[in-house]
């Protein structure tokens, strides 16, 4: 396989043209055409003498994603299915709003976590994405809409980013630096990888970690969660802390509200005071999104939603619910499942927590 260009830094491209014999100058050149002017293609680098184009043809791909289809919902949300270069296939979404414009990308293909409410998880994980191909879809959906530009990015698509982390950080390191979104917009979604949090807290970004709680007692947790088990709500609360002290940024609890589940009023009591005295953290409700996989799991009336809200509230708790977008097209958080995608491909059985890489893996070919 030729290597990927995207995934690499403008002074990792200068390296690698220098590696082939090539000038090694251009490099700058390059990660500019890629990250800021969003070429697709060897021809758009007009700044680029014709034999060189040529020459960096013959030498490499250009970027990892290509378009396997696009779905459009009426509010403008978009979303892309995108073939990878091994023919797996993930799901990215573009969001614009009135005074924003958001992405929401996959982190790996398909999701070893297997929550049993959510359609990624019921088929497990086929592999991660490299930094490439997550800074890819950012890429690819910019340059179908360059009249607009995205400003903000969420990786709450398949998979979970802290089980990725080398890749995810490398991913936002490049969006940061190379792209020039302000990390402060890039929200890191994760369902409580406990050492992983650690690690992040470690890096000290100013992005926004947002947890995936949804539940306020253990065994509801671990019924829907089955990471609780490992690391149960005191435990991730815990971590929760140590990361706003690490960071002094502010943490995003995610409760997906599932009728008659998760959304009683009890519940509701057991998370306002779960959550009264933790520090620096709001809580956003996400009304579920049907999926095929699950059934019992519905969504709550708006009149349910609002109520769990104004008790949690009346704890002191600040919470708000995610304005929603794409659930028409089934684009919304947790309705994709692989197999709906690919067939015949092969899945790993879930992976031990021991096998998480520690390492960014190199963009494939290298
Ligand atoms: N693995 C990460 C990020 C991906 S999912 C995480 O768990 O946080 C982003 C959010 O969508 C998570 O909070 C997830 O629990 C939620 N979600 C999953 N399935 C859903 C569904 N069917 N309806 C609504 N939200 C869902």
């Amino acid at each position: 396989m030729m290597q990927t260009l995207v995934g690499h830094t403008s002074a990792e491209l200068t390296e690698l043209l220098t590696s082939k014999g090539l000038p090694g100058y251009r490099g700058k050149q390059l990660g500019k055409g890629l990250y800021t002017r969003f070429l697709r293609d060897f021809e758009g680098f007009t700044d680029l003498p014709k034999a060189l184009r040529e020459q960096l043809a013959q030498e490499f791909t250009l970027a990892p994603c290509t378009e396997r289809s696009i779905q459009s919902a009426p509010d403008g949300t978009e979303k892309y299915l995108l073939n990878l270069p091994d023919d797996e296939v993930i799901e990215a979404v573009y969001l614009p709003y009135d005074e924003r414009t958001s992405v929401c990308v996959s982190s790996q293909v398909g999701c070893p976590m297997a929550c049993s409410f959510c359609a990624t998880g019921t088929e497990g994980l086929a592999r991660n994405l490299t930094a490439g191909e997550i800074v890819d879809q950012l890429l690819f959906m910019q340059a179908k809409h360059p009249e607009q530009r995205i400003s903000h990015l969420v990786l709450m698509g398949m998979g979970e980013p802290l089980l990725n982390l080398p890749n995810v950080l490398k991913a936002l390191r490049l969006i940061h630096d190379e792209v020039g979104l302000s990390y402060r917009n890039i929200t890191v979604s994760t369902i409580g990888v406990v050492p992983a949090m650690e690690k992040l807290a470690a890096e000290n970004l100013p992005i926004t970690l947002a947890v995936s709680l949804h539940a306020p007692n253990n065994t509801l947790r671990s019924e829907l969660v089955p990471l609780n088990e490992k690391y149960p709500i005191s435990r991730l609360l815990e971590a929760c802390r140590d990361y706003v002290e690490a960071t002094s940024r502010r943490i995003t609890f995610e409760y997906v509200l599932m009728a008659g589940i998760n959304d009683t009023e009890k519940e509701a009591h057991e998370l306002g005071a779960l959550l009264r005295r933790q520090p620096l953290c709001a809580v956003n409700t996400i009304p579920y999104n049907t999926t095929d996989v699950a059934a019992r799991y519905q969504r709550p009336t708006p009149e349910a939603a609002r109520l769990f809200r104004e008790i949690v509230a009346s704890y002191g708790v600040n919470i708000t619910q995610r304005y929603e977008k794409g659930h028409r097209i089934a684009a919304a958080c947790g309705q994709l499942k692989r197999s709906t995608l690919k067939l015949g491909s092969t899945m790993r059985p879930l992976p031990l927590l021991s096998e998480v890489p520690t390492e960014a893996v190199p963009e494939p070919g290298a």
